[in-house]
């Protein structure tokens, strides 16, 4: 194959992909940078993290240390958690908060909000539209 032809068509493919789209492929969570100190752990990166998330600290922490089974709080510019825990885990769960919390079911796009209807609580997307409500576990 042509290699320029090549490049050519994947430019012409990319252009034809709707402005929306390529801003929503760019949403991609850091993976944690941990440093432990004796038992613990501290997530370094953390600002970097739940500026990319694009929710509030309360509402990322109260679901994370659930999921993740422990105790911990924020140390400055870093999030401690009580016992220590590998990049994947940590990285895993943070992804799946993202998927339930963050990212429109339909379109998968981070453009979304969090509201109230009742005593539900509706992820609604405003690229798309679609609401969906978010299950407690
Ligand atoms: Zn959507």
């Amino acid at each position: 194959m042509d290699l320029k032809n090549y490049d050519d068509l994947l430019d012409e493919a990319y252009n034809k992909i709707p402005e929306n789209v390529k801003q929503s492929s760019r949403f991609e969570i850091p993976n944690v940078k941990l440093r432990y100190e004796g038992k613990n752990t501290y997530i370094t990166n953390f600002n970097k993290i739940i500026d990319t998330l694009n929710r509030s600290r309360k509402h990322f922490i109260g679901i994370f240390l659930k999921n993740v089974g422990t105790m911990g709080e924020i140390r400055g510019n870093q999030l401690f958690l009580k016992s220590r825990f590998k990049h994947t885990v940590l990285d895993r769960l943070i992804k799946e908060y993202a998927k339930e919390y963050i990212l429109c079911n339909v379109c998968n796009k981070p453009d979304t909000r969090i509201t109230k209807e009742g005593r539900k609580q509706v992820l609604k997307c405003t690229a798309c539209g679609a609401r969906t409500e978010i299950k407690e576990k």
